[in-house]
């Protein structure tokens, strides 16, 4: 199993290569619908907002990937409003899709509109996020989201100093305060994170190392609904009032993603932090403004995860799919939608600190120097 991601990471490596460099990887091989065996067919792709980076560099990756294969396409956005995604689906089975690519707003919500895909002989492909709750959802194209929350865990514990580089325990001893923060309670992923987090957490806060000085500890407590940057920045002030008058300091947050880690600094720069005592604070997606916050010592690391790659692993699963083939996964036990296990295509994911930004994503394409460092 080892050997096939090495070689699907590879053959990923070597389209990322082709794509001349940044992380929308907007540019033309200028031979479209020559090389893919595409027949010119419609596939929908649905988005949940363009208000996040990330998602416009998925679906301009998939698109472009799509096109280039010989396929049309259909790419939509709902600005995570729930309604507008289902009806923007509808509209591809109407419009007479042959395969669906779905990154869904709430996991929970699309059973009706994956049965009228069924009823259609369409195949559904989940992108980043499980859809749950249908038995027709084909396939899952994701990062190892367990692993993520371990990584960035892992990353809180190196920035505080009580782990080195090689993951062995410093003999630091603390205590640190910390505080959680966790996604949006109907993504699917959210949990995974939060678990792989905690699991790694929990011994350090055990043993008292680790200190949630607010004691906000379980998931529903700490989630964001919708990964809002404007919730996550009003807890954490309230946070600071409720808990942090006396003086005391926060050390280290959790953060699960960029744009909620953007929305706490502004909670603690408006508090009075600088870059000398601001916490340790994580992330993920290596979204352009933090990898400038981790450059400028606001922000310790984020989870990289290249959307080139899971572009091209949700396009190879679309294109056998449409040709008579079978996708090729690597997890079939782990994403059970609470009606099946969806077999699964699982990528790793990179953690970047401010020593990675130059060799992980200005040397592997995702971002050019002057985007970085302009
Ligand atoms: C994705 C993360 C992203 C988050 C917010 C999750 O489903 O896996 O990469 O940070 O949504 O958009």
């Amino acid at each position: 199993m080892k050997k096939k991601i090495a070689l699907s990471l590879l053959a990923a490596g070597a389209m990322v290569v082709s794509l001349a460099g940044c992380a929308g990887g907007s540019s033309s091989s200028g031979d479209s619908g020559s090389s893919g065996g595409g027949d010119g067919s419609l596939i929908g792709v649905a988005m949940p907002t363009k208000s996040s980076e990330r998602w416009i560099a998925d679906g301009d990756n998939i698109k472009k990937q799509l096109e280039d294969a010989g396929y049309t396409v259909d790419l939509e956005y709902a600005e995570d409003d729930i309604p507008t995604q289902v009806s923007q689906i509808e509209n591809m089975i109407t419009k007479g899709a042959k395969a669906l690519i779905i990154a869904s707003i709430d996991g929970t919500t699309l059973t009706n509109t994956l049965q009228n895909a069924k009823d259609n002989d369409i195949p559904v492909i989940a992108y980043d996020r499980l859809i749950r709750d249908s038995d027709n959802v084909d396939y899952y194209a994701t990062f190892d989201n367990y692993k993520v929350g371990v990584e960035q865990a892992t990353s809180l514990l190196t920035g505080l100093g009580l782990v080195d580089a090689s993951g062995a325990k410093t003999g630091t001893k603390g205590p640190f305060n910390i505080e959680l923060f966790a996604g949006s309670p109907d993504d699917n992923n959210a949990t995974f994170f939060f678990n792989g987090a905690m699991d790694t957490l929990k011994p350090y806060i055990a043993d008292g190392t680790l200190v949630v000085k607010s004691g906000q500890t379980d998931f529903n407590t700490v989630a964001t609904l919708r990964w809002d940057p404007a919730t996550a920045q009003a807890r954490m002030e309230n946070i600071l009032t409720s808990t942090y008058s006396d003086g005391s300091k926060v050390n280290g947050v959790l953060s699960p993603y960029d744009g909620i880690s953007r929305g706490i600094i502004s909670a603690l720069t408006s508090a009075g932090y600088t870059t000398a005592d601001i916490p340790i604070i994580t992330g993920q997606d290596a979204e352009l403004d933090s990898v400038k916050a981790i450059e400028a010592g606001e922000q310790y690391s984020t989870i990289y995860k290249d959307t080139r790659e899971l572009a091209k692993v949700a396009v190879d699963m679309a294109t056998a799919l449409l040709t008579g083939g079978t996708p090729e996964t690597n997890d079939t036990d782990t994403y059970d939608n609470g009606k099946k296990v969806v077999p699964s295509y699982l990528l790793q994911p990179v953690v970047v600190t401010k020593a990675d930004i130059q060799k992980v994503l200005v040397d592997g394409g995702y971002y050019t120097d002057a985007q970085v460092n302009g």
